[in-house]
C-alpha cells in the first residue's frame, strides 16, 4: 500500500538526506505531503507516522465533528477569522470536488445556526448584515421555513417563540481520515518524487547536528535538511524538547459525541454562548449514514495528549511543565465562573446516566422533544483540541498555533485544524522553500489556481 523507496542511513551522505522530514501523519501532514509533492521541486521526503495507518488520532472518521467550517454559521468566529477560514476551507472544498467526483470522503448537507428567542434572533440578524458579503449563499430564514426544512427542530416547540435561521446549502460533512488517505495516494502517485512513508513508526527524538536534523525514531535516524511537525499536541513536545515554545502550555480539550435516530437532514449549529471558548454542541447526520444524528462535541478538560490514550498523561505533564507560570495561567483561566462551570458540566457528559440526563438538554435546544431513550453515547468517538494557554497572558489561544523555528515548523491544530489543512500546508511549504533556499521552488500560482475558488467576472 506505502511506497517504501529505500532505507537511508544516518550519515550524512546526499542521497541519504531528506529534503523535508514530515513527523506525523494526520490530514495536517498528508496535506502537507501532498503539497510538497506536486507544487514543488523538492524531490526527497520523509513522512514519519507512530500508527499503523494515516489519521487514526485525531483526524481519524471518529474523532472529530467532521464539519468543513467555513465560518458562515460558527457564531464564536469574528469575521477577520471567518475571512481567513473561508479561503482555507475552500481549497479542501475545491480538492475534493476535483478527487473526490464519487463522494466517498464527503457529503454535502445544507446546514443552519438556529436563533431561539428575541435576543438570539437579534444578534443573528445583525450578523447577518456583517457576514452576507462574505458568504453570498447565506439566507436568512423564518420560523415556517425552518420547519419545511428540518421538521423536529419545530416540533414541540413554544408556538410563541421567535425562531431564525443563517442558512446554506453549501454544508460539507468529510470523513477528514479518506480525505489525508487521499493527500498521501496523490502524492505518492508522482514518479518524479522520492517519497518515504514511514508508519508505525514513532519520532524519539530531533537533534540538530550541524546544518542537519538529526531524527530518532524507535526504528532508525533519518537526517533531514529541513522539518515539519504535524504531530498535533505532541508538536509542542517535540517543540519543547528543541528549545521552543517555552511560553506555551496545553489545555487538552476533549470532546464526546451522543448518537440519536435520523433526527436531522443537515448540520444544525446552535447560537454560541459568549465568553466560552469551545463552539457550542451542534447536531448532523455522520458522513456515511444520514440515519444517524451525531451531537456534540462535549468539552471535558482532560491531561492526556491524545484521547484514549493513557500513555500521554506523563507525555502531557512534560509537555505543560509544572512551572508556577503554568499552574498561574490555568488558574486564571478557570476563575472565570462561567468557564468553570462550563467545564465542571462538561466533565459529567460522559459519567454513565447522569451524563446523558443533563446533555439531553443540549439537544432539546435543537430537538425539543428527543427523549432520554433516543440518545446513546458513542463509545470510543472523540479526540483532544490542544488549546494553547499563553504562559505570558496567562489565557488560552484559540485556533491553531504556529512556532517556527531554524530549518523547523511545529503545528498546533486544534479545531478547525481539519478545515485549514490545505491553507497552513501552503503557508508551511512557502517557509520550507525559504529554509531550503533558492533552487527550491514553490509553484504557489498553480496552488492558487486550482484550489482556490475561481473568480467570475462579469464582462
Ligand atoms: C472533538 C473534536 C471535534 C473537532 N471538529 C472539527 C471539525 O468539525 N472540523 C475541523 O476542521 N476540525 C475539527 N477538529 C480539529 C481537527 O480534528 C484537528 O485540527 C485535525 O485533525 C488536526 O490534524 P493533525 O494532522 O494536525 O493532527 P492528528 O490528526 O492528530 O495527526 C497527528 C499525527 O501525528 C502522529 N504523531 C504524534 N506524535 C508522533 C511521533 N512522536 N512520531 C510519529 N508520529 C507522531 C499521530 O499519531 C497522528 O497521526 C476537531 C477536533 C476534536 C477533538
Amino acid at each position: 500500500m506505502f511506497a517504501m523507496n529505500h532505507q537511508p542511513s544516518t550519515t550524512n551522505n546526499q542521497q541519504d538526506i531528506y529534503d523535508v522530514a514530515i513527523v506525523g501523519g494526520g490530514v495536517c501532514g498528508t496535506s502537507l505531503l501532498y503539497t510538497l509533492s506536486k507544487y514543488t521541486n523538492v524531490t526527497k521526503i520523509a513522512l514519519i507516522e507512530k500508527e499503523a495507518e494515516v489519521a487514526l488520532i485525531n483526524s481519524n472518521k471518529n474523532s472529530n465533528s467532521q464539519t468543513l467550517h467555513f465560518g458562515d454559521i460558527e457564531t464564536n468566529y469574528t469575521l477577520d477569522k471567518a475571512r481567513k477560514v473561508n479561503q482555507a476551507a475552500s481549497f479542501v472544498k475545491n480538492y475534493l470536488l476535483q478527487n473526490d467526483i464519487d463522494q466517498e470522503i464527503y457529503t454535502k448537507y445544507h446546514k443552519m445556526v438556529l436563533a431561539v428567542g428575541k435576543e438570539q434572533a437579534a444578534k443573528l440578524k445583525t450578523r447577518y448584515q456583517e457576514f452576507k458579503q462574505l458568504f453570498p449563499a447565506l439566507r436568512l430564514i423564518d420560523r415556517q421555513e425552518v420547519a419545511k426544512l428540518e421538521p423536529l427542530v419545530l416540533q414541540g416547540r413554544k408556538s410563541d417563540e421567535e425562531i431564525t435561521a443563517l442558512y446554506t446549502d453549501e454544508g460539507y460533512t468529510i470523513n477528514f481520515k479518506k480525505l489525508a488517505q487521499s493527500f498521501l495516494d496523490n502524492a505518492l502517485s508522482n514518479p518524479e518524487k522520492s517519497i518515504d512513508i514511514m508508519m508505525a513508526t514513532k519520532v524519539t527524538s530531533i537533534t540538530k547536528q550541524n546544518n542537519f536534523y538529526l531524527v530518532k525514531t524507535n526504528q532508525k535516524t533519518l537526517t533531514a535538511k529541513t522539518v515539519a511537525v504535524t504531530a498535533g499536541a505532541h508538536s509542542l513536545l517535540l517543540a519543547k524538547s528543541l528549545g521552543y515554545g517555552k511560553d506555551y502550555a496545553l489545555l487538552s480539550v476533549a470532546g464526546s459525541f451522543y448518537f440519536a435516530p435520523e433526527f436531522l437532514r443537515g448540520k444544525i449549529y446552535t447560537v454560541q454562548l459568549k465568553k466560552l471558548p469551545f463552539a457550542a454542541i451542534h447536531g448532523d447526520p455522520e458522513v456515511d449514514n444520514q440515519k444517524i444524528t451525531r451531537f456534540g462535541p462535549t468539552a471535558k478538560v482532560l491531561p492526556m495528549l491524545e484521547r484514549h490514550n493513557y500513555a500521554t498523561i506523563l507525555e502531557y505533564f512534560q509537555t505543560a511543565g509544572l512551572s508556577l507560570k503554568a499552574i498561574a495561567s490555568f488558574l486564571k483561566i478557570l476563575s472565570d465562573f462561567t468557564v468553570l462551570r462550563y467545564i465542571i458540566l462538561n466533565l459529567l457528559y460522559d459519567i454513565p446516566v447522569i451524563g446523558k440526563i443533563l446533555f439531553i438538554e443540549q439537544v432539546k435546544k435543537i430537538v425539543p422533544s428527543v427523549k432520554l431513550r433516543d440518545l446513546t453515547f458513542a463509545k470510543g468517538y472523540g479526540g483532544i483540541r490542544p488549546q494553547i494557554v499563553n504562559l505570558n497572558t496567562k489565557s488560552l489561544e484559540l485556533g491553531e498555533a504556529k512556532i517556527i523555528g531554524d530549518k523547523i515548523i511545529f503545528n498546533i491544530t486544534p479545531s478547525p485544524g481539519a478545515s485549514t489543512c490545505l491553507q497552513n500546508a501552503s503557508d508551511d511549504t512557502t517557509r520550507l522553500m525559504d529554509f531550503l533556499g533558492n533552487n527550491y521552488q514553490f509553484d504557489r500560482g498553480k496552488f492558487d489556481q486550482d484550489l482556490s475558488d475561481k473568480v467570475v467576472t462579469k464582462i
